[in-house]
């Protein structure tokens, strides 16, 4: 049996560390770390997200607003407000909630935050300093998966890690972090040839696709270390991952459940990148 890596419990204590940091940072520099997230339109799941991440920023003691727009709202109002946080001092971290309306460029959106205050790490500049090795703001799940590896102790280096799925925001720039941490690093995707043969390969596997139970107990090596970062519903309606995760837990020495695993890493990344701004934006280096 595996242990299951609980994302609640590793989440919980990086939160304290954040919110004493906070504490502390408070006094010396006269200010709370400010978050500013951007909802546009009435999107359900994102009114969820933005919600939890509001909750979550002010209970770690962040200054932190939600600006509401109507799905309405032009491109050219919503780059102007953009702007306009870019150029606010009271302002460490912006974030806008995807996915934008139709009539809105979600590139140009992306673009036109400041890097420095990207706490979603997706700004080319952002992406481009973490492919180089000198990273800034780095996307908030695959540093959650990272800063769980680490929590539990588990070795990257020499590694084999597989990741299924070469999305942006998760597949990318999580092949790209274990690569610098010196893992031998295989990325799959839908095009994948013989896709279990690699899986079984995995000393580390990480599986973001967005599919129930896609990766079968058997694709998985014995004593591998299961990262499952999807988000499905079963056909009961449960909340499920990419993994069996009944299969897979009978092979792997660690395993991220779902929900309660990778899923509240994410926003205490966020609140971790909102204070690695605020510090730069101050003159106190933050750190990855
Ligand atoms: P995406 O749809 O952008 O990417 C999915 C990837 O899976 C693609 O790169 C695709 O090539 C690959 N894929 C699809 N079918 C495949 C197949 N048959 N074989 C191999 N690869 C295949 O998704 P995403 O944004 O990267 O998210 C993936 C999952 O992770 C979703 O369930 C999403 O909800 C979840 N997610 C969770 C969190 C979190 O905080 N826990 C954060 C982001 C995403």
């Amino acid at each position: 049996m595996s242990k299951i890596i609980d994302g609640k419990v590793i989440s919980s204590r990086l939160r304290e560390e954040i919110a004493r940091e906070v504490e502390q940072l408070k006094k010396a520099v006269g200010r709370p770390p400010g978050l500013s997230v951007i909802l546009v339109g009435e999107d359900p799941a994102s009114q969820i997200y933005v919600r939890n991440k509001e909750k979550t920023a002010k209970e770690l003691g962040f200054k932190s607003e939600v600006i509401r727009f109507p799905d309405t709202i032009s491109e050219n109002d919503l780059l102007r407000k953009i702007e306009e946080l870019n150029n606010d001092q009271s302002v460490d971290g912006i974030l806008v909630q995807l996915p934008l309306p139709e009539h809105i460029d979600e590139f140009k959106v992306t673009l036109t935050i400041a890097p420095e205050k990207d706490v979603d790490g997706f700004h080319p500049v952002n992406m481009g300093r973490l492919l180089i090795g000198k990273p800034y703001l780095v996307p908030c799940t695959p540093l959650g998966i990272i800063k769980m590896l680490d929590y539990e102790g588990i070795e990257i280096e020499g590694k084999k890690a597989v990741i299924i799925g070469r999305s942006n925001i998760v597949g990318k720039p999580v092949a790209i972090l274990l690569l610098q941490r010196n893992a031998t690093v295989t990325i799959c995707h839908s095009r994948t040839r013989n896709l279990p043969d690699i899986v079984r390969e995995a000393d580390i596997l990480v599986a973001a696709v967005g599919k129930a139970k896609f990766v079968k107990g058997d694709w998985i090596k014995e004593g591998a270390v299961v990262i499952d970062v999807g988000i499905n519903r079963d056909e009961n309606g449960k909340l499920v991952g990419d993994v069996d995760f009944e299969e897979a837990q009978k092979k792997a020495s660690h395993i991220t459940p779902v929900p309660g695993g990778v899923g509240p890493m994410t926003i205490t990344m966020l609140m971790y990148n909102t204070l690695q701004a605020f510090k730069k934006h101050v003159g106190m280096e933050g750190e990855q």
